[in-house]
């Protein structure tokens, strides 16, 4: 028998808010948007309230959640600042950026799987800064999605993988940006490294610090090599196999089947068939990065052989955030 669905949907009215914001205030688990895409949010100083949202989403305790706040000072009873953290949480923040620095110990250690450091952001969605605030804790909010599936931007979406799993989804429409958060790497100031590519660029955050930041590499690692925390290679990944490309030819494109995908930046021109999809009308980054997990989705509800995607040229942030995505979702779970 499938398992009954459990969650209700919530418009953010301000009572729904009131009763939303008492729910994690007391321990509960609810999603929200933020506007990068929906978390499942917890108080990050309850411990039990963090393992419940592992055990939601199925999600290995190796792989630490970011710890979501209101303001910098907020940031500052969970995390140490250095001088130049706070020169760029004051700059990008709110957004779409996660810090990660030395903990406190206030932290639980499920939060961090562990760790040493914690990664920290405050988000500028409105109605995820107003449970916030009204809950008065600092939110632990991975993707509100089954572990390693594709992330949700919509309610629908929470609702359709979460569903069975969780009370409360709070509907605030879709999310804006569409893809993760950059996360910065700042626990030391003198090596700021990437470790992982979103909506705000290295060379943004480089001008702020005054020195360059260590480019992001995807590691390839040996099929059995232990994965350190937060590293998984295999992630957002529909259940269709997906292939990624670097430039999709005629002649490569003559050999695909036509019950397998095509998925292209933009409207390839000359082209057309049912299995030809595109992210965008005029190859524009932002829109790709905010259609980009509900094509896969869609992708995926359509029964086909396989998805045959084309990386995005260029180093633009959000071209590598999207490149990204897609090379995690294509990369095979190890044996
Ligand atoms: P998300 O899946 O969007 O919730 O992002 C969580 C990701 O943040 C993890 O998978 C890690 O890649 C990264 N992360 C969180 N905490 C840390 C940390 N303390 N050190 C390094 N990376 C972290
Ligand atoms: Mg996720």
């Amino acid at each position: 028998m499938p398992a009954k669905r459990t969650a209700r949907v919530y418009r953010p009215t301000s009572a729904n808010m009131a009763r939303l914001a008492k729910v994690l205030a007391q321990g509960g688990l609810v999603a929200a948007p933020t506007e990068t895409v929906y978390g499942l949010a917890a108080d990050a100083l309850n411990a039990k309230a963090c393992r419940a949202i592992f055990r939601a989403k199925g999600r290995p305790a190796s792989d630490p959640l970011i710890v979501h706040v209101g303001s910098l000072a907020q940031a500052e009873t969970i995390a140490e600042f250095s001088e130049c953290a706070r020169e760029v949480a004051k700059t990008f923040w709110p957004g779409p950026l996660t810090l990660v620095l030395p903990k406190k110990s206030r932290v639980p250690s499920i939060v961090t799987s562990g760790l040493p450091s914690v990664a920290v952001r405050m988000p500028a969605h409105q109605l995820f800064r107003d449970l916030i605030r009204r809950s008065g804790c600092p939110l632990a909010a991975p993707s509100a999605n089954p572990f390693g599936y594709v992330s949700p931007t919509t309610a629908e979406h929470v609702l359709t993988g979460l569903g069975t799993r969780i009370e409360y989804i709070l509907d605030g429409g879709p999310a804006k940006i569409g893809v993760e958060s950059t996360i910065l790497d700042l626990r030391d100031p003198c090596r700021p490294a990437l470790l992982r590519p979103g909506f705000i660029s290295i060379k943004a955050i480089g001008a702020v610090l005054g020195q360059g930041v260590i480019a992001y590499r995807r590691k390839v690692r040996p099929r059995h090599a232990a994965i350190a925390p937060g590293m998984l290679e295999h992630h957002y990944s529909p259940r269709t196999p997906l292939i990624l490309v670097k430039k999709l030819t005629r002649q490569s494109m003559g050999r695909i089947s036509t019950d397998e995908a095509l998925l292209f930046l933009k409207k390839p021109e000359g082209l057309s068939g049912k299995n030809i999809f595109w992210l965008t009308e005029d190859g524009r980054l932002e829109q790709a990065a905010h259609r980009l997990f509900k094509m896969l989705r869609q992708l995926d509800d359509g029964h086909w052989g396989k998805i045959h995607a084309e990386l995005i040229t260029g180093n633009a942030s959000l071209a590598l955030a999207v490149n990204d995505r897609l090379t995690r979702a294509a990369a095979v779970l190890p044996l």
